[in-house]
């Protein structure tokens, strides 16, 4: 007979130590368990089943109109992005809003003493604007740029690179976003791509999931 077989015996456990156990889970705070995100997208296909098909060399005006909407307190579809200065025409995929905005409101309470000067999401365009790469993402409207200027994408050498805020990282990027701001979004279901190895971009944010 192997232990497999052997019937299986509760622990005796006495009334007192089952009503210390109990008050113990009375007393604990409750955690919230982490947010569930939307299933990643499985690649082309899964993106334009959920988001539409952009266009091809040129957007599709027909998409964008159904599309894309624009968060601007004055002349906007939508409220400006929590964070995101009111003179800019934020452009956004309408289903990929929400997961913005409150990607912005997390950042702006985790990082409150980070000015944002500029942010951007829509526009059609080639991967690093390079029209033999497929389209960005951000010809969709998914992806966020934030402070284009101060977060530079940067190609390094394998093995050469940065660590996100070591120091090479704050000699590249001395005024680049907080930790907390990026954490923020990640935990929002936002892809960073100051974690890319070779291509770094620390101003890029993707929504590679469902709506
Ligand atoms: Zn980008």
């Amino acid at each position: 007979m192997s232990d497999d077989d052997q019937m299986w015996v509760p622990p005796r456990r006495s009334l007192l130590a089952w009503l210390r156990d109990l008050g113990g889970r009375l007393a604990a705070p409750r955690v919230d368990p982490p947010e569930p995100h939307p299933a990643k997208l499985t690649g082309l296909r899964e993106r334009v089943q959920f988001y539409g098909d952009p266009g091809r060399g040129a957007v599709d005006k027909a998409w964008q109109r159904s599309n894309i909407i624009t968060c601007r307190d004055k002349n906007g579809d939508r409220p400006t992005m929590p964070g995101v200065p009111a003179q800019w025409y934020f452009e956004i995929h309408r289903l990929v809003e929400p997961h913005a905005r409150r990607a912005f409101a997390a950042a702006r309470d985790a990082a409150p003493e980070y000015e944002i000067e500029r942010a951007a999401s829509f526009v059609f365009r080639h991967q690093r604007h390079d029209p033999r790469r497929p389209l960005s993402l951000h010809s969709w409207g998914i992806a966020i740029d934030v402070d284009a200027a101060l977060n530079a994408a940067h190609t390094s050498k394998p093995g050469e690179y940065p660590e996100p805020w070591g120091p090479a990282w704050v000699e590249r990027w001395p005024r680049g976003l907080p930790q907390g701001f990026v954490e923020a979004f990640e935990a929002a279901g936002w892809t960073w791509g100051g974690r890319w190895r070779e291509y770094c971009d620390p101003m890029h944010f993707s929504w590679d999931r469902r709506p």
